[in-house]
């Protein structure tokens, strides 16, 4: 006698793209200011209007339950949070969730790495966006270079199945390094996406039309240096890999001007208040706070209102530098 098994659910949205990958913004504080992200001026969500570790847990819980199969923890900075490693224990015990992985800016790493292969997250993303110390303190408005290479150490350390550094280009702030990051990836077997800056959240510190560089010019600028070879590698997000010939690193190039990738999109955001962005580049969310204050450990209720939002993603971002659409701040999305 055969056996019919239930069909796995799966979160299908409007234009047949499945969302298996949910990231989850533990918080919009951030011990760092890169000017690309949030304006020197910032007012943070009142607490209250945060999320419990607790609702967050019950959100994604739903997610994997539809068929969410990836989750990444991010911010503001994930590791600012208090409790985010009991989290992260938690969510990667969910039957179905496949990997947990993390993007930070590095500045805690060197006292977290450890903790954080042991709660399971199996992948980090480090941002770092210069090799200069200087460099660094303006770009971050305050950061310190050495404690972040501390940071990059202790992970590369840890046993994470892979760690991956994130730089964001800018005409005049960086786009003379990107060799040199890339060779430092190189040097400690990592691998290191570029990402073109989108315009999220009114910023005075540069002018966004000036400073963006496409990933096409930067993919040129590498190929005077290092010989790049072809991919199909995909991590299951944005970024587009190359092999540096001879090495054990990826160059991956998240390209939201110069290569749209919203036709393959499979993610969805939580910001830390419970808002569901169905899109990086567009105001169309869903409030899942409400849902889980009104009517508390209601799975099903909250897996509906999942469901229904995911009626209402859009098919495309439309990202114009000199225009700004999205009045939010990378560090209130989630990247
Ligand atoms: N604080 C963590 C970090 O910096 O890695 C995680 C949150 S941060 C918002 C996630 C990623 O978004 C970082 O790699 C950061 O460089 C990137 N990012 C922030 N603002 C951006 C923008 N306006 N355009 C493109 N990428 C941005
Ligand atoms: Fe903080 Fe990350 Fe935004 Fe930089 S990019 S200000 S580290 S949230």
């Amino acid at each position: 006698m055969t056996v019919l098994q239930a069909p796995k659910p799966s979160l299908v949205d409007p234009f047949g793209r499945r969302v298996t990958y949910l990231r989850l913004s533990v918080t919009d504080r951030c011990n760092l200011r890169c000017v690309y992200c949030m304006a020197e001026d910032m007012t943070f969500l009142p607490r209250a209007q945060v999320l419990t570790l607790e609702e967050m847990e019950q959100i994604a819980a739903a997610f994997v339950a539809l068929g969410v199969n990836k989750i990444r923890l991010t911010g503001g900075e994930p590791l600012v949070r208090n409790n985010v490693l009991h989290l992260a224990t938690r969510l990667s015990a969910l039957a179905g969730l496949d990997e947990l992985v993390m993007t930070t800016n590095g500045v805690l790493l060197e006292t977290h790495a450890d903790a954080l292969a042991a709660a399971g997250v199996s992948r980090l993303n480090i941002s770092i966006d210069s090799l200069r110390p200087d460099r660094f303190a303006s770009l971050t408005r305050f950061g310190e270079l050495p404690q972040v290479l501390k940071g990059i150490d202790a992970a590369r350390r840890a046993g994470f199945r892979a760690v991956k550094l994130n730089c964001v280009v800018m005409k005049g702030f960086n786009d003379d390094e990107t060799g040199d990051l890339v060779q430092f990836a190189v040097d400690n077997g990592l691998d290191i996406a570029f990402i073109e800056e989108m315009p999220l959240g009114a910023v005075t510190s540069h002018d966004r039309v000036q400073t963006l560089v496409s990933n096409v010019q930067v993919r040129q600028q590498l190929a005077q240096r290092f010989r790049l070879l072809a991919s199909d590698d995909s991590t299951g997000g944005p970024a587009r890999y190359w092999r540096v010939e001879d090495t054990a690193t990826r160059v991956g190039f998240i390209s939201p001007h110069s290569n749209n990738f919203c036709g393959d999109c499979n993610r969805v955001r939580l910001t830390a208040e419970g808002r569901l962005l169905l899109c990086l580049g567009n105001d169309h969310a869903a409030d899942l706070r409400q849902v889980v204050r009104s009517h508390p450990g209601d799975s099903r209720r909250l897996q509906a209102a999942i469901v229904e939002a995911i009626r209402i993603k859009p098919e495309r971002h439309y990202f114009d530098p000199s225009e700004q659409r999205i009045v939010r701040f990378m560090n209130a999305t989630g990247g």
